[in-house]
């Protein structure tokens, strides 16, 4: 039998309960594998002779005689085992290393958007970052770093890509978190140092600073290194004198301290090449290019290999919409940063709460020449949640309702300036009109940062309100949300130069 023979004897016996995904099809040796829709869930269904067949769980629908031998088709639930299965045999399906290539991440909250980003991803020359959820996220999903990976890993199944992808855990704080991470299988880690950024120091005087300063251990060697020291990166000269010296010091030297004990346990203990980001852009105060220096400079001296750095860039970078601040500026100072990337080489440059940021990309992978990675989450969850409201107008009248009951509540944890009294009244506007909320930018927030109570939201039974109606919903109408989210991607993609 060929692949084509597989489809037609699946189509024509079971195309009443099922629809193979034809791209899927898979073969090792005489075996087949591919995923198949039914009405409620997907499955992937395997063609093998028994001792294969029985490793797998699942229910065997049909035993043939093929050629004098027996073989089994069996629908096979997608779970970890199966997916463990799965990778032996395939090795595409396992994460690995981007290293400097041109990367792009694309969190998928509800764990089903690969097939899409992948769509999305085809043709183009960026290293895709396919699982990548930070530790606040499954915590608002109620996921986990399993969860996360093996659902990108069905997602390219399905897809049947065979290229490489990556796998993020983002926005890690502690060893603990890690190890975790790690143990799943991810191949990259996101240090989030913040815990550990001194902050407020902006308010204090001359004498309060240096008795901060004093308790820092090895300051005066750390001084001595950079004092004075000037670099000249393109047209312009930074030099480190004592006062920025000492504030830098003092904002990052323990956050650097914690860095470098996360890589040395990361070093140890994980298996095979990782890629390594530093994430300092959840800090209250925009990383000055002298202190994008000196974080490169102590990470390099201290063995760090790494290969991301995210900073806080200059502007305002509020969830799912577009930059808010003066575009030129930020050009202007961003090429200051590609400037001192370029000039120490070995890593590139990271822009987090990247969705929608239309108008920054193009200088981001210009500056960069290419040599940058994207992070992207909320924007996938926005169009998934666009496409409820074209599909089913009643449940996202719902969800709508509930987001801004508590929009105040969670909101406490973002940096918004959403106006919820500039979003069109629900009674006023039609069924129709509805996917319009998501051209307008409080809307848009609006549903971005209450995803974790619309996900989690239960009745008095313990069922989730909406949550299993959206998956549905996203499933019955897979067309338009892949089609929807795969577009929505693309746009991101064209404005960046692989
Ligand atoms: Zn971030």
């Amino acid at each position: 039998m060929n692949k084509q023979d597989i489809l037609q004897y699946f189509d024509k016996h079971y195309s009443d309960r099922y629809k193979a995904y034809s791209s899927s099809i898979k073969s090792e040796k005489d075996n087949y594998f591919f995923m198949a829709k039914g009405d409620k869930e997907k499955n992937l269904i395997i063609l093998a002779p028994p001792n294969l067949a029985n490793e797998f769980e699942g229910e065997n629908l049909e035993e043939k005689i093929v050629d004098e031998n027996k073989l089994i088709i069996k629908k096979c639930y997608l779970n970890h085992l199966n997916l463990s299965l799965l990778r032996e045999i395939f090795p595409w399906l396992n994460p690995s290393f981007c290293g400097l290539k041109p990367s792009f991440g694309t969190g998928d909250r509800l764990g089903i958007a690969t097939p899409a980003h992948l769509q999305a991803f085809k043709g183009k020359d960026i290293f895709p970052i396919l699982a990548q959820q930070s530790v606040r996220e499954m915590s608002r999903t109620e996921r986990n770093w399993q969860k996360v990976l093996d659902d990108a890993i069905w997602g390219c199944f399905e897809e049947g890509y065979e290229g490489p992808f990556g796998a993020d855990a983002d926005h890690v704080k502690n060893i603990k978190e890690l190890k975790e991470a790690a143990d799943c299988g991810f191949t990259m880690f996101t240090l989030d140092p913040s815990d550990f950024i001194s902050k407020g120091i902006e308010g204090l005087n001359e004498q309060e600073l240096s008795q901060l300063y004093n308790k820092i251990p090895k300051n005066k060697e750390i001084e001595n290194l950079y004092l004075n020291k000037k670099s000249k990166i393109g047209e312009q000269e930074l030099i480190f004198d004592e006062k920025s010296l000492r504030k830098i010091i003092l904002t990052y030297s323990e956050a650097l301290n914690h860095v470098v004990e996360c890589y040395e346990f990361l070093k140890d203990y994980k298996k095979g090449k990782f890629d390594l980001e530093i994430s300092v852009d959840e800090t209250p105060t925009v990383t000055s290019p002298l202190a994008h220096l000196f974080i490169v400079l102590e990470l390099q001296r201290r063995g760090v290999d790494f290969q991301n750095l995210a900073l806080h860039f200059l502007g305002d970078w509020q969830k799912g919409i577009e930059y808010i601040g003066d575009v030129k500026q930020f050009a202007r100072e961003f090429s200051l940063h590609a400037a001192i990337a370029k000039n120490i080489e070995g890593y590139k440059l990271s822009l987090h709460t990247g969705s929608d940021k239309f108008s920054v990309y193009p200088i981001f992978s210009r500056e960069t020449d290419s040599l940058c990675h994207i992070k992207t989450a909320g924007t996938s969850w926005l169009e998934e949640a666009k496409v409820v409201a074209m599909k089913d107008p009643a449940l996202y009248r719902e969800i709508h309702r509930f987001a801004l009951e508590n929009f105040e509540k969670d909101r406490a944890s973002y940096n918004l300036t959403t106006d919820l009294s500039r979003i069109p009244d629900l009674d006023e506007i039609s069924d129709n009109e509805l996917a319009s909320l998501f051209k307008q930018n409080d809307s848009r927030q609006l549903i971005h940062i209450t995803y974790g109570s619309i996900l989690k939201a239960k009745d008095d039974r313990g069922k989730y309100i909406y949550k299993d109606r959206i998956y549905k919903i996203l499933f019955d109408y897979e067309e338009e949300h892949y089609r929807e989210l795969s577009n929505h991607i693309k746009r991101h993609l064209e404005l960046l130069r692989a």
